[in-house]
C-alpha cells in the first residue's frame, strides 16, 4: 500500500445503508476522513432477518407490471422505504418526481434492469444530498459493450473525465448503460464492482468495501459461529473464496483492482473501530500464516462419472466430453480422473436444464463402457497461499474430516498449491466445514 493516501474509494453495501440511522453512521464514516472523496451506494438492505431488500422489491414489482398485474402496493413499499429515511435525516428532499418517471416505466414498458437499478440510483440521490457531494449517475459513466462485459476503456475515460469536474462525488452502484443505451446492471451483488471499477478509473489508493461485518471472515458466520477475521488475504486467494460461496464480495470485484494494483479493505460500517481485512496482491511473509487463509463452498453440484477401458490411451478423449457441455453451456467445476474413468463435477442446476440431451451426447462422443451422474454433492474449497510447499495441510484436513466421520468424495488440489476442494455428500456440508474450521482455527 503507497505510505500517504489521497484518494479512497468506498462502497457501502445494503445493510449499511438500510435506514436513516445507518445513513447516519455512513456520513460519519466518510466525513471522519477527507481522502474518502468518491462514494458508491448500494440500494436499501435489510433492517433485520425478516426484512425484505429493495432491490428484491424492484424486481417483485417488475414481474407483477410484465405479468400485467397490478404493482402499486409493492411500489408503496419501495416508496416508504426511501421516505423514511429522508424524513428520517430531515432532508429537504423529494423523490416524487423520480417515483413517477419509474412508475410510468413500470405501467407502460417494464425493463427488468432499468427497474433493478433505481434502488442504487434513489439512495445515491438521498446520500449525495445528505453528504452535500455531487451525484454522477452511473449510467453516464459505466458502459458495456456488444458482448455484455463492462467497456473498459471507455468506462476509464468517462469516469476519470466526469469525476475530475468533482473533489467529492457519490455514483450509484450496480448498473451502467449498454451499447443499445438501455440501462443494464451486473449481477446481484454488484455494487462491489461499481467500487472496484471506479477505484482503477481515478486511480485511488485504497478501495474501502463497507459491509456488515468485521471483515472477511475464515468461514461462514452463517455456519461458524463467531469465526476469525483474516487479517491479510490475496487477490487469488479471495477470488477462490469468493467463487466458492463466500459471498463478502463479489467475485468479480476483484479484477479491475487487481490490474492496477490497488488494495481493497473490507470494513464494517457498525463497527468502524475495527481494522478489518486487507486484500493484497501478495502477503507480506511476517502475514504468511503456516496454515490456511479460509474455507467457503456450497452445495448443489452433480458429477458425469465415464468409464472406459483404455481411456488413457485415446487422445481427445476429454475434449470430446467438454465439447458436449460446452454447446449446452455448462461450465465444469473440476475433473478428477483416473486411469479409466473421469468425472466431470457441474454445477446440477446448469446440468439440469439439458440433462438428457447431454447425456445422450456424451454416450455418441465417446461411447463409453459405463456413464452415470450422482447429484447431491457440496464442494468445500481450503484456500491458502500458506500451503504452498507445506507439507502436511492435506493431512490435516483429511484426518479432521475422517475424525468426524465424513466421506470425502472427492479431492482436488490446484496447481498452484494454493486450494484443496473436496466433494462431500449434501448433507455433510456444513459439519465438513466446521471441523475444518476447528482443526486450523486453534
Ligand atoms: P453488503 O450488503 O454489504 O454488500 P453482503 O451481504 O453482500 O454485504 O456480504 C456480507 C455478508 O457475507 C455477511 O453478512 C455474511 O453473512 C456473508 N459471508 C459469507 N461468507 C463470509 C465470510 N467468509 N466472511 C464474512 N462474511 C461472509
Ligand atoms: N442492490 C443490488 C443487489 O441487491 C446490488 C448490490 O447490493 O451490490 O444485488
Ligand atoms: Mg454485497
Amino acid at each position: 500500500m503507497k505510505s500517504d493516501i489521497n484518494v479512497k474509494v468506498v462502497k457501502f453495501g445494503g445493510s449499511s445503508l438500510a435506514d436513516a440511522k445507518q445513513f447516519e453512521k455512513v456520513a460519519a464514516i466518510i466525513k471522519s476522513d477527507k481522502s474518502r472523496k468518491f462514494v458508491i451506494p448500494s440500494a436499501p438492505g435489510k433492517r433485520f432477518r425478516e426484512d425484505e431488500k429493495v432491490t428484491d422489491l424492484l424486481y417483485e414489482c417488475y414481474e407483477l407490471a410484465a405479468a400485467n398485474k397490478d404493482f402499486a402496493a409493492c411500489f408503496n413499499k419501495i416508496k416508504d422505504r426511501y421516505n423514511s429515511i429522508i424524513s428520517g435525516l430531515s432532508l429537504d428532499l423529494s423523490l416524487d418526481r423520480e417515483y413517477d418517471i419509474i412508475e410510468k416505466s413500470l405501467g407502460n414498458s417494464p425493463e427488468r434492469d432499468y427497474t433493478a437499478s433505481r434502488g442504487e440510483y434513489l439512495n445515491g440521490i438521498i446520500l449525495s444530498k445528505y453528504l452535500g457531494f455531487a451525484f454522477v449517475d452511473a449510467a453516464d459513466v459505466i458502459y458495456f459493450g456488444e458482448d455484455g462485459q463492462y467497456d473498459v476503456e471507455k468506462t476509464d475515460k468517462a469516469i476519470r473525465d466526469r469525476l475530475s469536474e468533482f473533489e467529492y462525488a457519490v455514483v450509484p452502484g450496480f448498473y451502467g448503460r449498454n451499447a443499445d443505451g438501455n440501462i443494464k446492471t451486473f449481477s446481484r451483488g454488484g455494487s462491489d464492482i461499481t467500487g472496484s471499477i471506479v477505484s482503477r478509473a481515478v486511480d485511488a489508493d485504497l478501495y474501502e468495501n463497507w459491509t456488515d461485518v468485521s471483515g472477511f471472515l475464515m468461514a461462514d458466520p452463517r455456519i461458524v459461529e463467531n469465526p476469525m477475521v483474516i487479517e491479510t488475504v490475496t487477490y487469488s486467494e479471495l477470488r477462490e473464496l469468493s467463487y466458492m460461496g463466500a459471498t463478502v464480495l463479489h467475485e468479480e470485484a476483484v479484477f479491475p483492482v487487481r490490474i492496477a494494483g490497488i488494495p481493497i479493505n473490507i470494513r464494517n460500517t457498525n463497527r468502524p473501530e475495527d481494522s478489518g481485512t486487507m486484500i493484497v496482491l501478495r502477503t507480506p511473509i511476517e502475514k504468511m500464516c503456516e496454515g490456511i487463509t479460509g474455507i467457503a463452498g456450497h452445495k448443489g453440484f452433480s458429477v458425469i462419472n465415464i468409464e472406459k477401458d483404455m481411456m488413457n490411451s485415446q487422445v481427445g478423449f476429454a475434449l470430446k466430453v467438454l465439447a458436449v457441455l460446452a454447446k449446452y453451456n455448462v461450465s465444469f467445476e473440476h475433473i478428477p480422473s483416473g486411469i479409466d474413468t473421469i468425472g466431470i463435477v457441474v454445477s446440477s442446476s446448469a446440468l439440469n436444464s439439458h440433462r438428457h440431451e447431454i447425456v445422450d451426447e456424451i454416450r455418441k462422443a465417446v461411447n463409453p463402457d459405463n456413464l452415470y451422474i450422482e447429484d447431491g454433492l457440496a464442494l468445500v474449497a481450503v484456500v491458502g497461499q500458506g500451503m504452498v510447499r507445506n507439507i502436511g495441510t492435506a493431512s490435516r484436513i483429511i484426518s479432521a474430516v475422517a475424525r468426524a466421520d465424513v466421506n470425502i468424495r472427492m479431492m482436488d488440489q490446484g496447481t498452484r498449491e494454493n486450494n484443496i476442494i473436496l466433494s462431500v455428500e449434501e448433507a455433510d456440508f456444513e459439519k465438513t466445514v466446521r471441523v475444518i474450521y476447528d482443526e486450523f482455527s486453534v
